[in-house]
Formats: structure tokens, C-alpha cells, sequence
């Protein structure tokens, strides 16, 4: 049969979760593992506390203990901290950064360490976005070293407990009236240290290598985007996986074309008489070319959509649209009978009433802001 919570805080029955807080407080101080090293006993009472200190601080489960007691707790599914690292989580919350990290630390130390993710930017052009390319990345990172397959020994050593934290990773220093608990500053927080350090690694279980990764970037990948090669970050020691690599795909601009999605956009210049007498053009795309009619009489700015002419998606399907924009050219460097053409044109078209509409247009507007400024100035 478990202790009472209450008789293991040494608080009354009717204590505010004040004196519960302050009482386990000092306790937990008291017993804590780092100030008891190698004590069993002061360990189990650490965690006896945390797991009183859990229920009582809590509203819920403190009324279902005094109800009904341990078994009351039990039959609503709480099941106690399970482990130490649960303990001190918990602890954590409590004492802030008093004693830092200490619980996820605790479990993990000297376990095997994933090795860290990478990130790569790679830089591709226009066209090896749309179409995909293959590449090769050239990459120096840490790797395992295989000749102590991560562990930092050299073959036939092991590490051993640090003689400093006895193995604890963590040492407590005064600080003024405070005890705080740090990393060690022979293991570097890990429990464990080299004493025969592998040659290759120098006792870091890492190793720079140099290595070839072949990616292979889909047609339809955009700027930005991030592609995931598991395994193929820095290397994990002491038995630990490697990280992932993460590519980020950097895409050049091009001179013509222009980019949204999968819509491809282009300005196609022609020239005046063009796009009044209407013609038929050939325009590059990024498949190759296509032929586009424009009608008699386009203005600047018109568009016209090739269907299917733009970037294939990326989750298959059918590829996007292109948008081809008309960019009507004025001519300049004109010859003397070149402008005498011209004038003649416009000339013409003055007789035939083709201005009337805009000069008309214009003649309201400027009768509308004159008119206002007139009476403004009254
Ligand atoms: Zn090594
Ligand atoms: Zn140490």
C-alpha cells in the first residue's frame, strides 16, 4: 500500500496548494539526485514526492484522493508517473530554469544521438525547374566513423562513467544563496567520457566526408520548394540514425518567361501594323513553339491563353496554361518617308472620323476638371 500524499509532503489535510507547492519544494530539494549521488533511497523518496506533489497540486485528482484514496486515483486511469523522466518533467515545470533541462536530458544522454539535419540550397535555372533535371550535390558533412561505428572509442574500449557527475551529466554550483545545476564541464552534461579515444575520430564519433548525392528534381518544382533526403544528413553516433538533408530549390528568373504556379507568362512584342491589320506569329513556349493567330485590330495589353502550354503539376495531371501578353511596339528611328507615310495615315484616319471618339472622350474630361477648377477658384 502506497503512503499517504499528504503524510509523504508532511502537510496537513487541509493545506493550500501554497504550502503543497512550498513543501515539495523543499523536499525535492533536499532529495534531489544530483545533491544525493549513487543514494537510492533519496531517489526513491525524489520521486514518492513527485508523484504526491503531482495529485495534490492538481484539483481534480487531489479530490479524487481524498475521497477515494489511491485506489479512487487508480480507477480514473491514473497510473503515477510512469518513469524517471516523467518525474522530472514534471519537476521542470516547478523550478523553471533552476535546474534547466534536466529531465529530457536525463533519459536521452547517453542513448544513441541522431545525427543533425542539413540544408542545402540548390540553385536550378528556369527551364530545369519546369522540365526537372537530375543533379549531383558535392557535399563535406560529419558522418559516422565507422571505425568506432560512432561510439568515439577506440575498438575494444568503451566509455566510462564521467569521475567528475558520476555519470549524472550534471554538476551543482553555489550561486550566492541559490544551488544551481549545470552541465558538467568534463563530460559536457553526457555521463559518459572518452578515455581511449578512436584515432580516426579523435573520440567524436564523426568523421568530414565528402560524398555525391544524386537528387532528382521534378518537372513542375518551384522556387522555394523543399525536398527531404532521409539519411542523408550528418551522421548519428553511438548507434543513432544520420539526419535528413534538405534540399531548398532555388530558381533562376528568365529573360521571357515569368512564373505563377503553373501558369507560364510571356510579353510578345509586335508591331504596330501588326496588330492592326492582324497576322500570325509564332511564339516561343516552354515546350518549344506554337503558332498564334492575332486578330485585326488588337490593342496593347490583349492576352491570349495557349491551353496546356505551361508548367506540367507537380502531382501529375495536365500541365498549365500560357498567357501571351501583346506588347505593341511604337516604331522610332523613323525615315523621312517613313513619318510622311505616317502622317499621312493619321491624316486619313482624321477624315474618316476615327479620332472623333477619343478626342470626344477627352473634350468631356477636360470640360469636367476645368469646369471644377473654374468654380474652385471662384
Ligand atoms: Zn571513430
Ligand atoms: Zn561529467
Amino acid at each position: 500500500m502506497p503512503r499517504d500524499y499528504y503524510e509523504i509532503l508532511s502537510v496537513s489535510r487541509e493545506a493550500s496548494s501554497g504550502e503543497i507547492k512550498k513543501a515539495y519544494r523543499t523536499l525535492a530539494m533536499k532529495y534531489h539526485p544530483d545533491r544525493n549521488p549513487d543514494d537510492k533511497e533519496a531517489e526513491s523518496c525524489f520521486k514518492e514526492c513527485a508523484e504526491a506533489y503531482e495529485v495534490l497540486s492538481d484539483v481534480q485528482k487531489r479530490k479524487i484522493y481524498d475521497t477515494y484514496g489511491h485506489e479512487g486515483l487508480k480507477n480514473s486511469g491514473y497510473q503515477g508517473p510512469g518513469n524517471f523522466e516523467d518525474v522530472f518533467s514534471g519537476f521542470g515545470d516547478l523550478f523553471g530554469d533552476l535546474f534547466g533541462r534536466r529531465g529530457g536530458s536525463q533519459a536521452r544522454r547517453n542513448g544513441p544521438l541522431q545525427g543533425n539535419d542539413l540544408r542545402y540550397d540548390l540553385t536550378i535555372s528556369f527551364m530545369e525547374a519546369v522540365h526537372g533535371v537530375a543533379k549531383e550535390l558535392d557535399l563535406t558533412r560529419r558522418d559516422t566513423c565507422w571505425s568506432c561505428e560512432g561510439s568515439g572509442c577506440r575498438p575494444g574500449h568503451k566509455r566510462e562513467t564521467c569521475p567528475l557527475c558520476h555519470g549524472r551529466g550534471q554538476v551543482i554550483r553555489s550561486q550566492g544563496f541559490f544551488q544551481v545545476s549545470t552541465d558538467c564541464p568534463r563530460c559536457h552534461g553526457e555521463g559518459e567520457i572518452v578515455t581511449e579515444p578512436c584515432k580516426d575520430c579523435n573520440g567524436m564519433g564523426l568523421v568530414n566526408k565528402s560524398k555525391k548525392v544524386s537528387v532528382k528534381i521534378p518537372a513542375g518544382v518551384d522556387h522555394g520548394a523543399r525536398m527531404r533526403l532521409r539519411g542523408e544528413g550528418e551522421g548519428g553516433r553511438r548507434g543513432g540514425t544520420a539526419g535528413d538533408l534538405y534540399v531548398v530549390i532555388l530558381v533562376q528568373e528568365h529573360q521571357f518567361f515569368k512564373r505563377e504556379g503553373e501558369t507560364i507568362y510571356c510579353h510578345f512584342p509586335i508591331s504596330m501594323a501588326q496588330a492592326a491589320l492582324g497576322c500570325k506569329v509564332d511564339v516561343p513556349t516552354i515546350h518549344g513553339k506554337k503558332s498564334l493567330k492575332i486578330p485585326a485590330g488588337s490593342q496593347a495589353g490583349a492576352s491570349f491563353t495557349l491551353r496546356h502550354e505551361g508548367v506540367p503539376s507537380l502531382r501529375g495531371g495536365q500541365k498549365g496554361d500560357m498567357v501571351v501578353e501583346l506588347q505593341v511596339q511604337t516604331p522610332v528611328n523613323l525615315s523621312l518617308e517613313q513619318k510622311e507615310l505616317l502622317q499621312k495615315f493619321d491624316d486619313l484616319g482624321r477624315e474618316q472620323g476615327h479620332h472623333e471618339e477619343r478626342e470626344g472622350f477627352f473634350k468631356r474630361l477636360f470640360h469636367e476638371v476645368l469646369g471644377k477648377k473654374s468654380k474652385e477658384n471662384e
